[in-house]
């Protein structure tokens, strides 16, 4: 493997702004949510009186009319206002290949409001040619506060040094909780060789199930949570539109969201950890928009949080040389390992796989597993149908 390639990866701090720095911190936010907003606006118009796409590009020339006919956006550093325009441009992207991707709903990018908007960003922290910091994001006071243009040196607490080479600065507000992720360019680091590879199906009831027979629990702790999450948004719901117990309960019901985010996305971190660790190569079923739309709610949900399960997965494999497949989905409970035939009657009970042609048996989900696996090997299946496992 190239010793030369890279990943991004992102590290997460906690900031503890003085009560100026937090209302600079806000103010920017509502400044870069109303030109985010104005700049959605004035495409949207372009388009519709001169059938005309505005770019990023484009828009970005007209910051400097704009910050002398609103002095309050002097107030904001132009990178980050240059940001928002990239972001824009991002949501339009994800948009159109969206439609060319003939999703059912592709969702048109949205004017944001305030609970939508929770972050703003410096794109540059490093600077190639005199090879150090910028002034943004740079660490002070030996790692104590970090520089943040035009909102001040900003307290932090730098839990883990900070690795590879820092690209960008993005400060985000979370419920109450101000943090900066700087996302930096690390080398890949090639994992030894393990010499063994394996699939991964995932379900319902269990999070997931590989194909060397190993079952993945939904961890407890997050099913506690939704529990919880469930009792808060129905007395949420019981309060009255304005008050005070009403903005309580809104609040609590937030701060369970992110506990939730925070333990699924620790939960995930560790289970991908492990099976990158383990295996040169893991194979997993293609998740497709179209089957999403299709499927039950229940079946919706977990879908969302195994895309994400999976774009991590693929993260960390890549950084370690692994190399990760997404495999065609079909019929991959219904087949039989051990002979290749397709049927749903092999399906004894939604546990239960057993053979009609040969008579093998298995626990379903594993089963599914091996397909899963033998799909993802080079010319795992002969003429005659029968997968060949490479060890
Ligand atoms: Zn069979």
């Amino acid at each position: 493997m190239d010793k030369t390639t890279t990943s991004v990866k992102t590290f997460k701090y906690r900031l503890y702004p003085t009560k100026t720095q937090e209302a600079a911190m806000y103010e920017t936010l509502r400044l870069t949510r109303t030109l985010y907003n104005a700049a959605l606006e004035q495409r949207r118009e372009a388009y519709r009186k001169q059938g005309k796409t505005l770019s990023a590009y484009m828009q970005q020339a007209e910051l400097t009319a704009l910050r002398e006919a609103c002095p309050e956006f002097g107030s904001v550093y132009s990178h980050v206002l240059q940001d928002v325009f990239d972001r824009l441009d991002k949501a339009y992207k994800s948009f159109f290949s969206r439609v060319k991707g003939g999703a059912q709903k592709a969702g048109f990018p949205r004017f944001k409001p305030h609970q939508r908007w929770n972050s703003f960003r410096y794109k540059q922290c490093w600077d190639n040619k005199r090879d150090s910091w910028t002034t943004c994001g740079k660490p002070l006071d030996a790692g104590k506060r970090i520089s943040v243009p035009k909102i001040g040196n900003v307290k932090i607490k730098l839990h883990r040094p900070l690795a590879g080479k820092p690209k960008s600065l993005q400060i985000v507000l979370d419920v109450d909780t101000w943090y900066a992720v700087y996302a930096c360019e690390v080398p890949n680091t090639a994992l030894p060789a393990t010499g063994s590879s394996v699939g991964v199906d995932v379900g319902i009831t269990w999070f997931a199930i590989t194909s060397d027979g190993e079952f993945v629990e939904n961890p407890r702790y997050l099913r506690a949570g939704l529990k919880k999450l469930r009792v808060q948004q129905r007395t949420q719901a019981r309060r009255k539109k304005s008050g005070n117990r009403r903005r309580k309960a809104v609040q609590l019901v937030a701060k369970t969201h992110r506990k939730i985010r925070r333990q699924r996305l620790d939960f995930h971190h560790k289970t991908a950890r492990t099976l990158v660790n383990t295996h040169d190569l893991i194979a997993h079923e293609a998740l497709q928009v179209s089957n999403m739309v299709k499927s039950n709610l229940a079946r919706s949900i977990s879908d969302v949080g195994w895309a994400s399960f999976f774009s991590l997965l693929a993260l960390k494999a890549e950084s370690a040389g692994r190399r990760v497949i997404a495999v065609d989905p079909r019929f991959t409970s219904q087949r039989c390992y051990a002979c290749g035939h397709t049927g749903k009657e092999n399906r004894m009970s939604q546990s239960k796989f057993q053979c009609v042609q040969c008579g093998h048996t298995a626990n379903a989900d594993i089963n599914a597993a091996q397909n899963i696996l033998a799909r993802a090997l080079p010319s795992g299946v002969n003429d005659s149908g029968v997968t060949h496992v490479v060890a």
